[in-house]
């Protein structure tokens, strides 16, 4: 098999030839067909999340098809098409597994992270986070929905259902889908990017946003709530300072840069401010079963498996309109 494997953090992966890996008991293989590259990816490969395995395939929203069964294995078959998220792993023991939370599990395994990830042409996964593909997506089209479709819908999730004004921090992968979800919801969704990002600002608006602006924008109306999708505290203060009484801030990333300090007037009013981490099983099944119905459309630009680099600078640079994908 080929993959793109991060050596040393700081660098860019490099293109590597393995042997293919055999799936143990409880676990398949699977021939990747499409990987989508999400920011949590540039965030590991910058070095900024703590103790990767290394050295370490990246990606975690990988579409494949079974092609082999480890032992013990029920409930998937060969050649079935499936999607693997970035919860690869649970203990199943801890507190937070036995009461429903396996998404704060004290002992977790993350595809791309701690477990060798999608960037390749094939990689192994736990059967029990292997999730059936519904609708008419292209192997492509579905790779979003496997982790800024997942963290988003749940990101949404925690604003409640009276949230009717949503703004949204941060028009990437995750907001073009959640912003979808939303409006299906019968929510109206305001969207602020970077400074003079007319582009997603413009792609927000054929989206369906209400109304889309830069970061430090007042929005026409006083916010229910907001996630914030972009890597930058600074969006914290901004965002209290946008929300209604009562108004619920959701922070949906894995790493943000310092929250400068604000005032406790903004947050006073019984503001929230939360974040969202990873994902449940359930929040899989949900999600998946929902994005066809809607139907959530993604826009992907294509690269080379090969060009992962390429891929990584143009999310970087903020050169992408939606989700970069990797094909092998
Ligand atoms: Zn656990
Ligand atoms: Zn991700």
């Amino acid at each position: 098999m080929r993959a793109m494997e991060l050596k040393t953090p700081g660098e860019p992966l490099q293109l590597v030839e393995r042997p293919d890996p055999s799936p143990e008991p409880g676990e398949v293989l699977v021939k990747v067909s499409a990987c989508g590259v999400c920011r949590t990816d540039l965030h590991l490969v910058d070095g900024e999340l703590p103790e990767p395995k290394l050295p370490i395939i990246p990606g975690h929203e990988i579409i494949g098809n079974v092609i082999a069964l480890g032992d013990g294995v029920k409930g998937l078959q060969i050649g079935e098409r499936i999607g693997i998220p970035w919860l690869g792993h649970v203990c199943g023991t801890c507190r937070y597994c036995m009461s429903g939370a396996e998404n704060l599990c004290d002992d977790p395994g993350f595809t791309g992270y701690q477990i060798d990830g999608g960037y390749a042409d094939v990689t192994i996964a736990d059967a029990n986070y292997c999730f059936p593909i519904h609708g008419e997506y292209s192997d492509t089209d579905a790779a979003p929905l496997l982790c800024a479709g997942l963290i988003g819908y749940r990101s949404l999730r925690m604003v409640g259902d009276i949230a009717e004004h949503l703004g949204i921090y941060g028009f990437g992968a995750a907001a073009h889908i959640v912003a979808q979800v939303a409006r299906h919801q019968g929510r109206k969704v305001y969207a602020f990017t970077s400074s003079g990002d007319m582009k997603a600002q413009e792609f927000a608006l054929q989206l369906g946003a209400e109304w889309a602006g830069e970061s430090n924008n007042t929005p026409p109306v006083e916010l229910d709530a907001a996630i914030i999708f972009a890597p930058v505290g600074a969006l914290v203060p901004a965002a209290l300072r946008a929300v209604r009484k009562g108004g619920v801030v959701v922070c949906g990333g894995i790493h943000m840069s310092d929250i400068p300090t604000f005032p406790y007037e903004i947050l006073w009013g019984e503001r929230i401010v939360r974040s969202v981490a990873n994902l449940t099983r359930q929040d899989a099944i949900e999600f998946l079963k929902l994005a066809p119905k809607i139907p959530v459309r993604t826009s992907v630009e294509i690269f080379p498996l090969q060009e992962a680099n390429d891929a990584l600078n143009a999310l970087r640079a903020g050169n992408l309109t939606g989700a970069a994908v990797l094909v092998p």
